[in-house]
């Protein structure tokens, strides 16, 4: 015994992982017990015959300097001010009947694209980029645990995240499959429900489309994955 005072941490996922670097940093003795072959949780990725297959995680969210999950990926090592990201400049491509559209994570040259496409659905494109561009309010309070927070806390947060509650309103209570029928091009209703399976809350994709235009959800280069 050295006569630190011990945690145990039950679930090696990405939250009792950071748990542990933290109590560490705090001079505790770390115990982690994770249930599976190998920690990671819903991070895990592997490589079978060929292809590599994530589990969950597409990119990481809070790749944005200045966020305070990015303070926090940098001080649990899991990111860095040299870390290298994929270049990637676009969400995901949708295509109907031979014709595609792409949602750029420069929002104008999707605004662009989009009304190209469909110049009869102006007016929700612009709604849908108008929304997009609020969403990117939406960033993870990270820099204490809620259980800490005080009423200043959710005040600032309230102030920083103002716009998300029109998202909130406007798109927090309509699945992604009624969203889709506000638009009349056929392609674009189904680049609206090409994301998530379509009994989702439309916000989900603004949020996660903010998240990549914004450029806080990069996908670091580097990482390694378990073979099987
Ligand atoms: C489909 C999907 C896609 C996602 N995509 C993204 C994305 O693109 N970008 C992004 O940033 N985030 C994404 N996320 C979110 C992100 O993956 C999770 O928020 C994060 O990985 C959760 O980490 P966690 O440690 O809280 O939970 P988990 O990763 O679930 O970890 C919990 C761990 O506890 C272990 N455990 C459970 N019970 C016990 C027990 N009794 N004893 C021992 N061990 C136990 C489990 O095996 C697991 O390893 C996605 C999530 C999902 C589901």
């Amino acid at each position: 015994m050295n006569g630190k005072e011990k945690v145990v941490i039950i679930g090696g996922g990405v939250a009792g992982l950071t748990a542990g670097i933290y109590a560490l940093k705090q001079g505790f003795e770390v115990e982690i017990y994770e249930k599976n072959a190998t920690p990671g949780g819903e991070c895990t990725g592997w490589n079978r015959k060929g292809y590599h297959i994530d589990n969950c995680i597409h990119w990481l969210t809070g790749t944005k300097k200045g966020t305070q999950m990015y303070d926090l990926w940098k001080e649990v090592g899991a990111l860095s001010d040299d870390t290298e990201y994929a270049k990637i400049d676009a969400f995901y491509i949708s295509t109907h009947e031979g014709k595609s559209v792409t949602l750029w994570n420069d929002l104008k040259r999707t605004e662009k694209e989009l009304i190209e496409a469909s110049p009869e659905d102006e007016e929700e494109i612009k709604k849908f980029i108008q929304y997009v561009e609020y969403s990117k309010q939406c960033l993870f309070p990270a820099a204490k645990p809620a259980e800490m927070w005080g009423v200043k806390d959710y005040i600032a947060m309230g102030k920083d995240m103002a716009d998300m509650h029109k998202v909130m309103k406007e798109f927090g209570k309509i699945s992604i499959s009624e969203y889709a029928m506000r638009f009349k091009s056929p392609l674009l209703r189904k680049m609206i429900c090409d994301y998530l399976p379509g009994e989702y809350t439309a916000y989900s994709l603004l949020v996660s489309y903010a998240t990549m235009a914004d450029g806080n959800g990069n996908i670091p280069m580097g990482a390694r994955s378990n073979q099987t």
